[in-house]
């Protein structure tokens, strides 16, 4: 028996329906914001990550699944959307066409992590990015799109803002922050003692609780922001309020990837514990010009749909239910069985669910399948209603039965 590697999971037939329904969500949302799906590779050279999510970042140094494939090139499975994203943008010269460019994906990601409730290897987001646009009035659509989503899937989350400003404003910071943690250099862990020299913002992002207490004591972004960048991260308020949305200010927010400027945001959930963060985004004007285009303002988010599954189940929610068998045809030998195959085509080709036997059954396990399929009716076919033409059909949820004939069964389940 050969297994699933860890860290990945099946999606089962009973359950795929949960899936497509908070992919229809996205969608729709997706379209009602005038977004437009993009679809790039699975895999990517390895240089896109490392430049556009960003080589201090833990995505980079050690979560990415990167191998030489046959030609010797250095190949990695996408850890996230928007690299591959930003590179379809200025590889396909969309960079030159209309802007701002909304587009939004639903994708694997491969990250090699601690397998855990929330956290897989190979997981899925939705993601959403608008290219062209700099202004805070983009930030909060944007905001309000991963709002919306929330919000329909049924989830009370809450929404955190931050600013980490841009690199003019963050060298200030970035100095104040090595200042404070250089008090603190041996209490930290071993991956903070190496942020601390390559990028000290990353420091606030640790998950481990020792350099969490330590953290909470750091100085604030928000006191460094730059004059621009402070208007900024005002009208974003401004515009959040407008578009009716609540938020906290948390200025401990910085996302693990290096490419983001000036907004940041987290949506997070308190009814599953650790990996409560269901989706996060923010702005990352640095992004296209990193990856060789020209500069180019971007803001987007994603979120991860195994988690958001996980919040829904444990919040309650009912996710609706794939329409059933209309209707299980039942014959009671092999000429009648014909008739069953032939009239369950007919159906089928009318647009009505229909099923019949595959496995030899008697009459009597058949209405037990019927049953276990939770067919809504049951037409019957034996000797006497082959001759007759017509079948005798059982509502399977009141019990009472009817003669409907072989030519008018489209016409009955169609209405
Ligand atoms: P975390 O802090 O939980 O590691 P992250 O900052 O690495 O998250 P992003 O790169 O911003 O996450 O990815 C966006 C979303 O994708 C997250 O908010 C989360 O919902 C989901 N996600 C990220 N990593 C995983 C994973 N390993 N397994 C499942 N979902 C994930
Ligand atoms: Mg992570």
């Amino acid at each position: 028996m050969i297994n699933i590697p860890k860290g990945t999971k099946d999606v089962l037939p009973s359950e795929s329906y949960k899936w497509q329904y908070v992919e229809s969500v996205a969608r729709e949302l997706a379209s009602l914001f005038n977004a437009k799906e993009i679809r790039t590779p699975t895999f990517e050279h390895t240089e896109l990550f490392s430049r556009g999510v960003g080589d201090t970042t833990d995505i980079v140094t050690k979560e990415m699944y990167t191998f030489l494939d046959k030609g010797n090139r250095s190949i990695t499975l996408k850890p996230e959307g928007t690299a591959g994203a930003g590179r379809a943008f200025i590889e396909n010269g969309l960079i030159g066409g209309v802007l701002p460019a909304k587009m939004f994906y639903i994708t694997p990601a491969f990250r090699y992590e601690r397998p855990q409730a929330g956290r897989l290897r190979e997981f899925h987001q939705f993601g959403v990015e608008v290219f062209g646009a700099s202004g805070a009035d983009t930030d909060a659509e944007t905001i309000m799109l991963a709002d919306s989503l929330l919000k329909k899937l049924g989830l009370s989350v809450k929404l955190f803002i931050n600013s980490i400003g841009c690199p003019t404003c963050r060298a200030a910071y970035n100095k104040a922050l090595k200042d404070f943690f250089a008090a603190h250099l041996d209490e930290l862990c071993f991956d903070c003692k190496s942020r601390f020299e390559k990028n000290p913002l990353r420091l606030l992002d640790c998950k481990e609780e020792g350099c969490k207490k330590i953290n909470s004591g750091a100085p604030s972004i928000l006191d460094y922001l730059c004059e621009d960048c402070s208007a900024h991260f005002e009208a974003l308020k401004e515009f959040l309020t407008l578009a009716g949305i609540s938020y906290e200010i948390n200025p401990r927010i910085v996302r693990g990837l290096d490419y983001y400027t000036r907004t940041v945001f987290e949506f997070v959930s308190d009814s599953i514990g650790a990996q409560g963060t269901v989706c996060g985004g923010g702005r990352y004007d640095g992004l296209i010009k990193q990856l060789g285009g020209n500069d180019c303002p971007a803001v987007g988010f994603a979120a991860g749909i195994e988690r958001l599954l996980m919040v829904m189940e444990a919040s309650g929610v009912q996710i609706p239910q794939p329409a059933p068998v209309k209707v299980y045809l039942a014959g009671m030998n092999d000429e009648c069985r014909k008739k069953a195959f032939e009239l369950a085509a007919t159906l089928r080709k009318n647009g009505v669910i229909a099923e019949t036997d595959h496995m030899n059954r008697s009459i009597k396990a058949q209405f037990k399948y019927a049953d276990k399929l939770g067919a809504e009716f049951v037409a019957v076919i034996g000797e006497s209603e082959l001759s007759e033409g017509a079948f005798n059909l059982k509502n399977m949820s009141t019990g009472e039965s009817e003669k409907v004939s072989f030519a008018s069964a489209v016409e009955y389940f169609s209405k």
